[in-house]
């Protein structure tokens, strides 16, 4: 034993250093997801020698690392996604962010990348969004999307897990996620390439399971659709949509809508967006803004479950769902050289999706309560 104790992140250690060059904010109508990132970003350091380096609010600059580290060697990378929003009040908000910090403390275990605090970590996210106010857009739809990313920093060739690490938040304001608005997308299919499989790490933000997405998207595009749809094993289970968790809403026998997605069996990602769509229809004050009621469920189904419902008529809406375009809806899916269609929905949504898209937006920007999902700044 050195006698040393490993410094844990602590909020109280905070350094802030202002940009003496803050940018032009472009206008919210112009702003493309994820281009423009704001002045100043969270800055920290893990040393195994002495632990977590005492917070930096700093300019936003490049990072500085060894060719040799670990996050370059070997994807030892994990994020996450999360928005800011203005309510009309004013008040910098942000959407349930304890369920991000917690995904990022399991992601980051995963990879056996140095233990931090989320609630810290979030209490430093909360400084940044207060540094960065001015760059959220005020326009509904619009947020200041947050990335905090831990890389592992260690420099070596063994395959070992990274000892040291650089944790950064930066934040990028934000317009809508897919170009056309809530425009419906076309979604292809694919099971000849897996995103994730039982034991891997698809149930964690790790930016390993993206990049091995890219080819099957490019293919996917030059066919005509908008993203893959995940399909996995030998009975064709539907699993997720580019990245997104994905739902689908059938017309029940005895009355009423089936609401179903797939379970989290560490094929997929525990969304925020998904989580948020189960509570609400398992809440019966949301129920009433959908004509019918409302059964969910989170079960596993198949490709060959989506042809016979949609054979039969029942297959009504189909939603992908995630933080970044919070929620649309699917009017396509390639499968097996064929396609089948989805109903087609009055300005692009279905009631059920509409429902959703337009509650959670309504929380995000403190228009409505719900729980303790819209957090203050
Ligand atoms: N699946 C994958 C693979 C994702 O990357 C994301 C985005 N984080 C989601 C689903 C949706 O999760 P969330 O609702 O938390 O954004």
């Amino acid at each position: 034993d050195s006698g040393i104790t490993l410094a844990p992140l602590d909020v109280s250690k905070l350094k802030v250093t202002l940009t003496s060059t803050p940018k032009d904010i472009p206008p919210a109508e112009s702003l493309k997801f994820g281009k423009t990132y704001s002045d100043h970003m969270v800055f920290i350091t893990y040393d195994p020698a002495t632990g977590w380096s005492d917070p930096e609010i700093k300019p936003y600059a490049p990072l500085s690392l060894d060719p040799a580290s670990s996050c370059v060697q070997f994807c030892s990378n994990v994020f996450e996604g999360m928005k800011a929003y203005v309510g009309a009040d004013g008040t910098p908000r942000l959407f349930r962010p304890s369920l991000n910090m917690r995904r990022l403390e399991r992601s980051a275990a995963r990879l056996a990348l140095p233990p931090f605090d989320g609630d810290v970590l979030l209490e430093l996210i909360k400084r940044l969004v207060q540094v960065e106010r001015r760059w959220i857009p005020t326009l509904s739809g619009c947020s200041l999307y947050l990335r905090p990313t831990i890389v592992g920093t260690m420099p070596g060739f063994s395959v070992v897990p990274s000892e040291s690490a650089t944790l950064v938040v930066i934040a990028s304001p934000s317009g809508p996620y897919f170009s056309g608005g809530v425009k419906p997308v076309s979604l292809l299919a694919v099971s000849d390439t897996v995103r994730a499989w039982p034991g891997g790490t698809g149930g964690h933000k790790v930016g390993g399971n993206y990049s091995p997405g890219f080819l099957p998207q490019k293919i996917a595009e030059k066919q005509g659709y908008n993203m893959v749809l995940w399909i996995f094993g030998e009975d064709k289970s539907v699993t997720e949509a580019g990245a997104m968790n994905f739902f689908v809403v059938l017309k029940r026998d005895e009355g009423g809508l089936d609401l179903i997605t797939p379970p989290l069996d560490g094929t997929i990602l525990p969304g925020v967006t998904r989580s948020s769509c189960l509570a609400l229809a398992a809440d019966p004050s949301f129920q009433k803004n959908i004509a019918s009621s409302l059964h969910a469920h989170e079960r596993k189904f198949t490709m060959n479950d989506i042809l016979l419902w949609s054979k039969e008529g029942r297959l009504l809406e189909a939603l992908c769902v995630g933080t970044a375009a919070i929620l649309v809806s699917v009017d396509r899916i390639g499968y097996e050289g064929s396609d089948i269609f989805l109903p087609k929905c009055e300005g692009g949504l279905g009631p059920v999706g509409r429902a959703f898209r337009e509650k959670i937006l309504a929380i995000q920007e403190g228009k409505e309560e719900f729980g303790e999902w819209s957090v203050p700044c």
